[in-house]
């Protein structure tokens, strides 16, 4: 076995990679960017090379860059996660080169998969059901066109490099199929570099049902069945299980077949996954289903497959790529219970899915939930930042069960308990997703989203208590029994009268006053503005699980999760200026007005700049007397905790 490897990822999947390489006694070399240098797969790892720029084109893209870091730190193996250079045979012959082992397939096998036409083509020969449609050389549009009639419509059209669901175009008249395919080709050559394209039948009521295949140097490949990952949204994988629901053993034993002789045709080595389209207009039948494509890698939603298995596909790689044999036959494969995998990830449901970012001031998982197996596979921390450099990930979230009903209701329980601070995220979405009746009954196909996106994605909003609770919060009081005068825990209030207190807090666009009144014994009544019937009588701290974050507070109450905006200029400056001799940007925003330049002395309190962040501006101040060294640029977009202002060392050189 390998002493050392270098994991060629970042997020999530180097972290999962890590796990089982510390777990066989292996050491670990992470490669990080610009951007990673505090990750938690930076810090993981026993060793950690900085390998290049923020961009992943100067970094995780780049394979040179990768085996020399592999070379100097004197790894054996170089293991690349899932995405980024996985699928790349010419990465993984300028590895061979180096004299390093690949963990995965051979160059050949990835060629043979990686551009659609050709892969359907053998996998046709090999007597694989695939797609009906054609995927031959002609491009002209007249050739293409009769071909998509005869196919039949509806059709789709499809980059032959894809990936990610880019270049993909339903048609479903002959009208428009000129017009669909002028279109993407065009998105194909921009994500792709190659306009090439294949035309396929529209499957109608589609599941995506994928089999985990597993090969060795030794001419074996077994199966570990099956996942379903129908519950997509714009072709992207949300939800996946094992095994999948209403799956039949006649199926099962088809579909797992054509996955062996899939994988055997192209010799592989190593986890793959097949992935078919099932036709489940009709439930799933053995003669409905048919090859659409091979991933030459293990796959993000590989956990669902392990927990039902009882394998650690990653120590399986390991094994294989050092030269071992499979550690079990077929006979010795088997499913027990059912598995789900939810993906964490920071965006915004209600806008369209935006990709967020910002930093996770506040990040907590369920430590266990009620009648399953709870796995959380995190790529970041609690205090680490989702930067727009990359995928926006922050977990997966896994449950297994005994039955299928149980790992759903426990994976939806996980997810509403899930508290996230600092960045949109979609668990509420996930959570409504997995109590759909419709998802729940198992009546599953890749619309199913779509159909339901009104009623997975609307906002809920705080009831008038849960803002009640959040002003107090907001205003400073403390829970503090024992405290003679129940203002002593409010440091702004003193011991003065009168002691009513007035604090705006603000919920998206619109701004809440509310008075609040200590009433002697550890209570406060928290009155709105203006309104004699909106009146609490409430402790701090009470029922409400919240976290406090720079210039803002979140509530979690019921699944959901209320911001709530402090906009207090002033503390955030301060906040912005705790950094020592830098004035950091408290949340991401931009950068609109700048009142200082490099080598100028300014007075404590002067305003140096404005910052726009959600929506308000914000204005920065000198937190002292000092010379400003450097300035951020006028209109510069800014992550939190970015630079601002940074100012010249005192004492230096006298
Ligand atoms: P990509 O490589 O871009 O991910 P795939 O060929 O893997 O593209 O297809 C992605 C998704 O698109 C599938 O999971 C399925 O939801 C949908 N899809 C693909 N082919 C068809 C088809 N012939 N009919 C209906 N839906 C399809």
């Amino acid at each position: 076995m390998f002493k050392k490897i270098l994991i060629a990822n970042r997020g999530e999947s180097a972290v999962r990679v890590m796990r089982t390489a510390k777990r066989m006694g292996i050491a670990t070399v992470a490669v990080y960017s610009d951007a990673d240098a505090q990750a938690m797969h930076t810090t993981l790892a026993d060793e950690a090379v900085h390998i290049g720029g923020a961009a992943a084109s100067e970094s995780y893209l780049n394979g040179e860059r990768i085996i020399q870091a592999a070379k100097a730190t004197g790894a054996e193996a170089i293991h690349p996660g899932y995405g980024f250079l996985s699928e790349n045979p010419d990465f993984v012959e300028a590895v061979e080169k180096a004299g390093l082992v690949f963990i995965g397939p051979s160059a050949k096998s990835i060629r043979a998969m990686g551009l659609k036409d050709a892969a359907k083509q053998l996998m046709d020969k090999a007597g694989v059901p695939v797609v009906p449609g054609y995927f031959g050389d002609a491009q002209e549009v007249v050739v293409l066109a009769t071909k998509a009639r005869e196919v039949g419509y509806p059709v789709l059209i499809k980059a032959r490099a894809g990936g990610g669901g880019k270049g993909m175009r339903r048609v479903d008249n002959p009208d428009r199929f000129a017009e669909a395919l002028a279109a993407a080709k065009r998105e194909a050559k921009a994500a792709f570099g190659d306009q090439r394209v294949i035309v396929e039948k529209l499957i109608e009521t589609p599941r995506h049902i994928e089999v985990q295949v597993f090969g060795d140097r030794h001419g074996n490949v077994v199966h570990l069945f099956e996942r379903d990952c129908s519950a997509q949204r714009r072709h992207q994988k949300v939800i996946e299980e094992a095994p999948a629901p209403g799956m039949s053993q006649a199926m099962r034993a088809a579909v797992t077949q054509a996955a062996v002789k899939a994988a055997k045709a192209i010799d592989y080595c190593g986890a793959g996954t097949i992935e078919f389209i099932a036709d489940a207009s009709q439930g799933l039948k053995p003669d409905r289903f048919w090859f659409m494509e091979m991933n030459t890698r293990l796959q993000v939603e590989h956990p669902v497959t392990e927990m039902v298995t009882g394998v650690d596909l990653v120590q399986w790689q390991l094994r294989v790529a050092a030269g071992e044999a499979l550690p079990r036959t077929q006979q010795e494969i088997a499913v027990s219970g059912h598995a789900v995998e939810a993906r964490v990830y920071a965006e915004d449901a209600t806008r369209d899915f935006l990709p967020a970012t910002g930093t996770l001031h506040h990040l907590r998982f369920p430590d266990e939930t009620a009648g399953a197996t709870l796995r959380i596979d995190a790529g970041v921390r609690q205090g680490d930042a989702v930067t727009p450099y990359y995928d926006p990930m922050i977990a997966k979230v896994i449950t297994h069960a005994e039955n299928r009903g149980a790992a759903l209701a426990a994976l939806a329980e996980a997810l509403e308990a899930t508290e996230v601070a600092g960045s949109t995220v979609n668990t509420r979405f996930l959570a409504r997703l997995v109590r759909n009746p419709e998802f729940a009954a198992g009546r599953l196909d890749t619309g199913l989203i779509a159909r339901h996106q009104e009623s997975l994605t609307t906002t809920a909003q705080p009831e008038s208590r849960t803002i009640a609770v959040a002003a107090l919060a907001a205003s400073g009081a403390k829970h503090q029994p024992d405290a003679i005068e129940p203002f002593d825990a409010i440091p702004a209030y003193g011991h003065f009268h009168p002691l009513t207190h007035r604090r705006t807090i603000h919920h998206g666009e619109r701004a809440l006053t509310y008075a609040i009144t200590g009433d002697g014994d550890g209570r406060f009544r928290v009155q709105a503005d203006g309104d004699d019937d909106e009146t609490w009588q409430l402790t701090p701290a009470g029922d409400l699980r919240m976290a406090v974050w720079p210039g803002h507070l979140t509530v979690f109450e019921d699944g959901e999760s209320f911001t709530f905006a402090l906009h207090d200029p002033l503390a955030l400056a301060e906040e912005a200026g705790a950094g020592g001799d830098s004035l950091r940007a408290p949340m991401p925003g931009l950068v609109k007005l700048v009142r200082g330049a490099a080598k100028e002395a300014v007075k404590k309190g002067q305003p140096l700049l404005v910052l726009e962040a959600m929506k308000m501006e914000h204005t920065i101040t000198a937190p002292h007397d000092g010379i400003i060294a450097e300035i951020a640029g006028e209109g510069t977009q800014v992550n939190d905790g970015a630079v601002l202002v940074r100012f010249e060392e005192v004492g230096d050189g006298q």
